[in-house]
């Protein structure tokens, strides 16, 4: 499969060659485990899931990482302010490590929910890997790429020429509001902590000894340590949403880099925003929403997996409730319609369309081409059924739509309580129909209210 792909290095669709044959390496930037993932950051996954299939699909083998951020990032993203973990975890009376295990298993039971394929995924922990940290900043200052003011241990960006070259990002700005001036130890604005010292007479829950002094590493270099560490010096692909353009990927690229003397990444990827009213999704905004919550207003996150790849992944996409009540009622439609070949025996297609679900995917991971794809193949009369189940469970592996289950018997108990929501609904009774719904959720299914009335699958 000749496949290409968008490089924000160089700014081209490029044909993908591997680094080692028949295998390719991929990092993809994590979550910081100190609060509920939003419905946004999940799309970076399922971008980076939707790779992962691509790859599989075409004959190879994958080595993935993604790394969870449980120390370093700070609530300012930059090299001010108070540790996300440690702030919640203050704020919640836990410990750092609750707060960050808490998370982490919201975040892969997130990913679960979305079918997202773990298997051969490594998820390191930044706090596990401060050794190799500390390792990677001694060789960087062993080359003379570091200084240190009465806060840290800082990189000096004007020592590498490449930095900015990522996305051509304009330093020019950057480097101006240097002169104004937060950190006025830093040599250029565009500096960035490798190692911050705990601040004296406080004990921070997590840190460590260095030859620097006690503290924690900066946020960017555990992505440089860790993805060396599995990857290799240089690797394939690395993804991340296009906020971490500017800078988190600037500063990876120039650490790893400057340390290893060799390319760091050959191919950067970059998804773009989930937006709520034109505004982007964000925590720290208060503008998010959760898969829970989700689920709770009865959609299945499968649908929202659907929403997503219904558009190409460099696209943004505003979130309403119309577009997702949308994406719902166009996956139960396909999910009605493919029913009927879940007992098909599949008999290999040679028709164009196989061809076109490798083009499509191959083309930058066009997901929308392939999911106009799905009527056209089930409404064509000259396809024969094994056919279509063979085309649909190619679409299937690479979209991870779950468009191939077996539908599950109801049993009588569940049957009677979305009878009971029913009633409750057409009363406009919401309090009840609520209620009943949390109830068929224990019970192990989940409840979607579409157009045409109740739907119910086995979660
Ligand atoms: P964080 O947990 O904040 O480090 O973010 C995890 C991932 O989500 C990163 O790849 C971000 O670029 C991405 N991200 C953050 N906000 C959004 C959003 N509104 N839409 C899509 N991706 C996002
Ligand atoms: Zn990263």
């Amino acid at each position: 499969m000749d496949i290409r792909l968008y490089n924000t290095l160089t700014g081209t669709k490029d044909r993908f060659t591997p680094l080692s044959k028949g295998v390719v390496g991929m990092y993809h930037c994590g979550p910081t485990v100190y609060n509920y993932p939003h419905i946004g950051n999940l799309r970076a996954y399922i971008f980076a899931d939707t790779l992962k299939r691509m790859f599989l699909h075409a004959g190879y083998r994958v080595h993935q990482v993604i790394n969870i951020t449980d120390v370093g990032h700070l609530v300012s993203d930059g090299d001010d302010g108070e540790d996300k973990v440690e702030k919640m975890a203050r704020e919640q009376h836990k410990t750092s490590q609750e707060i960050a295990a808490y998370y982490t298993d919201v975040f892969l039971a997130n990913l679960r929910d979305l079918n997202i394929d773990t298997r051969n995924t490594h998820f390191p922990r930044a706090s596990e890997h401060v050794p190799e940290q500390i390792r990677m900043i001694e060789a960087l200052e062993k080359k003379g790429y570091t200084y240190r003011t009465s806060d840290g241990i800082y990189f000096d960006t004007a020592r590498f020429p490449a930095y900015g070259a990522l996305g051509h990002i304009d330093l020019s700005g950057l480097r101006e509001g240097e002169r104004i001036g937060i950190n006025t130890e830093k040599r250029n604005s565009t500096d960035f902590a490798l190692w911050k010292f705990s601040s004296t007479g406080t004990k921070r829950q997590q840190e460590w000894s260095s030859p620097w002094g006690t503290g924690f590493p900066g946020w960017h270099i555990e992505c440089s340590a860790m993805s060396t560490k599995y990857l290799g010096d240089t690797f394939d692909i690395h993804t991340g949403g296009i906020d971490h353009i500017p800078v988190h990927h600037q500063n990876e690229i120039a650490q790893s880099e400057s340390a290893t003397g060799k390319p760091f990444v050959r191919y950067w990827m970059h998804s773009a925003f989930v937006n709520l009213s034109g505004v982007k999704m964000a925590k720290s905004a208060g503008t998010f929403l959760t898969l829970d919550e989700l689920k709770r207003r009865g959609y299945s996150p499968l649908a929202y997996r659907y929403l997503i790849l219904s558009a190409r992944y460099s696209s943004p996409i505003d979130f309403s409730d119309t577009s997702m009540e949308a994406a719902a009622r166009g996956y139960t439609s396909i999910l009605r319609s493919t029913e009927k070949l879940v007992s098909v025996e599949p008999i290999p297609s040679h028709s164009s369309y196989a061809t076109k679900i490798d083009e499509f995917i191959s083309d930058d991971i066009n997901t929308a081409g392939i999911l106009a794809l799905i009527p056209e193949i089930l409404g064509n009369s000259s396809l024969r059924p094994g056919e279509k189940r063979s085309l649909i469970e190619t679409i299937d592996a690479l979209t991870g739509l779950d468009l191939l289950k077996k539908p599950s018997r109801i049993p009588k108990e569940i049957s009677l309580l979305l009878e009971k929501r029913n009633e409750a609904k057409s009363k406009k009774d919401w309090k009840t129909a609520d209620a009943l719904r949390t109830e068929i959720q224990d019970l192990g299914y989940e409840v979607m209210d579409t157009k045409t009335g109740q739907e119910v699958r086995k979660i």
